[in-house]
């Protein structure tokens, strides 16, 4: 066995520069955004209706979401897409979000009405 030693590689750190915005009154159910997410990132939250009657997406394993966008390209209804942290951060902070707006990385499962 070779005593060479080996050179270590640093990796840059996994850190998303983006968070998932889910406008859940938009969302139709279509399914879509769920079957293309290549980590399992989102399912309905079948406790919840929207007013379209409609159980909407959720993020039920957010960690895993790698900022690839598929979900955002996919739905029709442009109820699901990437912000820029900043951005995001200002918008819960000053509530400049319409009702129903759901950023799982800050409410885990919750939404802006169910934060108030
Ligand atoms: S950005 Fe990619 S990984 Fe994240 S929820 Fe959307 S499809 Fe899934
Ligand atoms: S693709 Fe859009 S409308 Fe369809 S389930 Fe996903 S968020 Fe809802």
């Amino acid at each position: 066995m070779s005593k060479a030693r080996k050179p270590i590689t640093p990796k840059p750190p996994r850190t998303r520069q983006k968070v998932l915005v889910i406008l859940q009154e938009h969302c139709k159910q279509c399914e879509l955004c769920i079957a293309f997410c290549p980590k399992n990132v989102l399912c309905f939250d079948e406790t919840k209706y929207n007013r379209k009657s409609y159980h909407p997406v959720t993020a039920c394993d957010i960690e895993a979401c790698v900022n690839c966008g598929f979900c955002e390209m996919i739905c029709p209804d442009m109820a699901i897409f990437l912000a820029e942290k900043e951005d995001a951060e200002e918008a819960y902070k000053t509530g400049a979000m319409e009702e129903g707006t759901l950023i799982p990385e800050f409410m885990g499962k919750g939404t802006v009405e169910e934060e108030e």
